[in-house]
């Protein structure tokens, strides 16, 4: 430290106190700093947020200062981090722009007001805003960069802090600040910044997901410790004896959320989540980061695919870096990458490392170069009028988990990731939705489940022929969209319970001799008691009430004439049709089946034995005569033979089976035969909660083993990750699930 460095720390005013660590901060990077103007700018904060205090207890003066030292930790100039401590004071307290202005300076005065314009914006906090809300902040950032660094320093101190504001509170704001936030802070290329706010976000959105994983983490750390200090030695000691310049390695597991949003992108449990670490060479110069990167493709082999090469071509916001992943020891991955020290510095305060600091205290040209993308981004908005065309002029990165698509007329819609032109119709309109059989995107025609991307241009057909069938809802991600398929299906179904119930009463009347539709004229059918009972008081609703099983053709006509008799003769002409139903319904489950036919989830079923089906497989159902329905894989053999008048509609009503009323499946595993395997082989099974019903084992003359295990599934998606699981065990040669039993 210079003589000049340490007088001024140590004639350090004792009412500025609380600014001295930040001074420190300041000194260690910018030696010729006017720290006067901090400890000013400090005493004229805390004098208009006297009386004010945050949620935590602490004086309010706490929270500018915080934010002033985070803005320190990124190197910025004394007018940001001065603005970090003058930058609520327009927004909360007495003082105006003018006196800050006075006292400050117009630079001073001008930040403060960004940020003020900043925070006065009401962000709704709601996905289809996003794009709105990031671009006014951009718009009210104005030229200058700063004041939206100060805008996420101030948010990264109160997210540091959200733990005192109520529940209700932390979800919200902890949630914009993974929509609108963390984005920009990536964008702007401060990953430290972004990776915390994540983190913290992440902690406030998903508490109970982050503490399990946290959890998680910290059981295996000696473990994962001990592997990266394994692994920097191998590095340091192969590199060191063939490299001749100086390098440093850095190795670190990553950031919670990006494990989370691993887990959840590939739905993996933690333990199963691969490239937990990131490992960091850091050598002087460009060519040796390929240098090195020889070295290390050398030493373990890289994985397809997986290397990216950011030097050659940067990221947009000037991010540079070799990245590759390779099989590190034990056969773990591991995601190594290479940069210099001065990319490092990029890397880590993005932006904010271009400020350049010359003894006058300007700020080096060179970083007006760097903040071409903000000031494009600026001077586009100026020129484009609508936030369609904004939007579709920056196409940033800043929009990862969202996608934005185009009307034929220009008009922007946002959509979450994964969205199809059934979500785009329905958002245009409930009719349009209802009736869309194709759509066009950039111009050429695709399937309603193709998925949009950013930029497309997409136009639905429609017709007035087409309706929504139950199908869609697997290829539609938006709720609107969801909910008007599930309502106009619902509706469906009702009709043609209600067509099915007047068939079946019509069938039940002529029966016994009798007709309905005099019945119906009689007024007789209005006076069931049963009816009345239900609420259910007209006829339309009795018809519903048959087709859907809930009331017998008999109980009607039983209700209307009590001595009725069947014409005997007649019964064996009787279509086998409504006598299906007659058996099906007769032996109704009181539960709800797992299976729907014809809407009707009431209908009792058989499972073919020749297939098996599991909830998750494509099914058939057919009537069999005195046997009610039967249901088949829809790739069954079998169903070839069966006449195709006796299919009737089914469907799975679960996506898997409830506990109790789990399917039976076979699965044959062929392995090696050595010791230790079949309990190996137990174990996946019951770390998957399924029972074993039966396990079978037998040894071929070439020394195999061929395993049958009969067990307990809920879907066919836990039958395959249990079939995976299989597969991962050494040993083991295949794994095929048997359909017949
Ligand atoms: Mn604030």
């Amino acid at each position: 430290m210079s003589a000049q460095e340490s007088e001024k720390l140590a004639n350090f005013p004792s009412e500025c106190l609380e600014v001295k660590p930040l001074c420190e901060k300041i000194l260690s990077y910018f030696p010729n700093a006017d720290i006067d103007q901090v400890q000013r700018a400090y005493l004229f904060s805390k004098k208009h947020h006297e009386g004010q205090f945050r949620r935590s207890g602490e004086p309010y003066i706490s929270h500018p200062v915080g934010v002033s030292e985070i803005l320190a930790d990124l190197r910025l100039d004394l007018p940001t981090i001065m603005t970090g401590l003058l930058h609520d004071t327009v927004e909360d307290t007495e003082a105006t722009l003018e006196d800050i202005e006075r006292e400050f300076g117009q630079t001073v005065a001008e930040l403060v007001d960004g940020v003020t314009k900043i925070t006065q914006l009401s962000f709704k906090n709601t996905h289809e805003k996003q794009s709105e809300n990031i671009r006014k902040m951009i718009v009210a950032m104005g030229k200058d960069v700063r004041v939206i660094l100060v805008k996420l320093a101030d948010r990264l101190h109160n997210m540091r802090t959200l733990g005192h504001m109520p529940y209700e509170k932390q979800k919200r704001i902890g949630q914009e600040t993974l929509e609108i936030y963390a984005p920009l802070a990536s964008r702007l290329g401060i990953s430290s910044i972004k990776m915390e706010l994540e983190d913290l976000s992440f902690r406030f959105t998903h508490p109970d997901r982050y503490y399990e994983l946290v959890q998680k983490v910290s059981k295996k750390r000696k473990e994962r410790e001990k592997y990266i200090d394994d692994v920097k030695k191998i590095l340091e000691d192969e590199i060191g004896s063939r490299f001749k310049g100086g390098f440093e390695i850095q190795g670190r597991p990553k950031h919670f959320y990006s494990i989370y949003k691993k887990m959840a992108a590939s739905n993996l449990d933690y333990e199963q989540v691969y490239d937990l670490l990131a490992f960091r060479v850091i050598v002087d110069n460009i060519p040796q980061c390929y240098e090195i990167l020889g070295h290390i493709h050398t030493l373990w082999k890289p994985i397809p695919g997986r290397f990216k090469d950011y030097i050659a071509i940067p990221k947009a916001n000037n991010y540079q870096s070799l990245h590759t992943t390779v099989v590190g020891p034990g056969a773990e991955r591991i995601e190594i990458q290479i940069r210099t020290h001065e990319m490092h510095l990029v890397a880590e305060r993005g932006i904010a490392a271009h400020w350049k600091y010359k003894s006058s205290g300007k700020v080096d040209v060179k970083m007006e170069e760097q903040m071409e993308w903000l000031q494009e981004l600026v001077s586009l908005h100026q020129q484009s009028g609508s936030s369609g065309e904004f939007l579709e002029n920056i196409k940033t990165d800043l929009f990862d988990s969202h996608i934005y698509v185009f009307t034929p007329n220009g008009e922007v819609k946002e959509f979450r990731e994964g969205a199809t032109p059934i979500d785009f119709a329905y958002a245009i309109h409930t009719d349009v939705g209802n009736h869309c059989v194709a759509a066009r995107v950039n111009g050429k025609m695709v399937p309603l489940r193709t998925r949009m991307k950013s930029g497309d241009t997409v136009e639905v057909l429609t017709s007035k022929n087409k309706t929504p069938s139950k199908d869609w809802l697997k290829y539609c991600v938006t709720s609107k969209a969801k909910s008007k398929i599930r309502s106009f299906v619902q509706e469906e179904e009702r009709k043609r319970a209600r067509q099915i119930g007047q068939d079946l009463l019509e069938k039940e009347f002529r029966k016994y001799g009798m007709s309905l539709g005099k019945n119906l004229t009689d007024g007789k059918i209005n006076d069931i008691e049963e009816l009345k009972k239900t609420g259910a008081n007209n006829v339309e609703d009795l018809y519903v009430r048959v087709g859907y099983g809930k009331m017998l053709p008999k109980q009607v006509v039983k209700a209307v004439a009590p001595d009725a008799k069947t014409l005997d003769e007649k019964k064996e002409e009787e279509s086998f049709l409504s006598k299906a139903y007659k058996s099906a319904v007769q032996r109704k489950k009181k539960s709800r089946s797992i299976i729907s036919v014809d809407g009707m989830d009431d209908i009792l079923v058989r499972f073919a034995k020749c297939c098996n089906p599991i909830p998750g497989d494509p099914i058939k159902g057919f009537i069999s005569r005195g046997r009610g329905i039967t249901i088949h894989k829809a790739d069954c053999e079998k169903i070839f033979a069966i006449d195709h008048d006796r299919e009737v509609d089914v469907a799975w009503t679960v996506k898997s089976a409830p506990e109790g009323v789990e399917r039976m499946a076979r699965v044959r595993v062929v392995a090696q035969d050595v010791p230790g395997l079949l309990r190996l082989m137990s174990e996946v099974f019951s770390s998957l909660g399924i029972n074993i019903y039966n396990a079978q084992i037998r040894t071929t003359k070439d020394r195999k083993a061929v395993c049958l295990f009969d067990v307990a599934v809920k879907d066919t998606a836990q039958l395959s990750k249990a079939m995976q699981n299989l597969e991962k065990i050494k040993g083991v040669l295949g794994v095929t699930r048997v359909t017949q039993i």
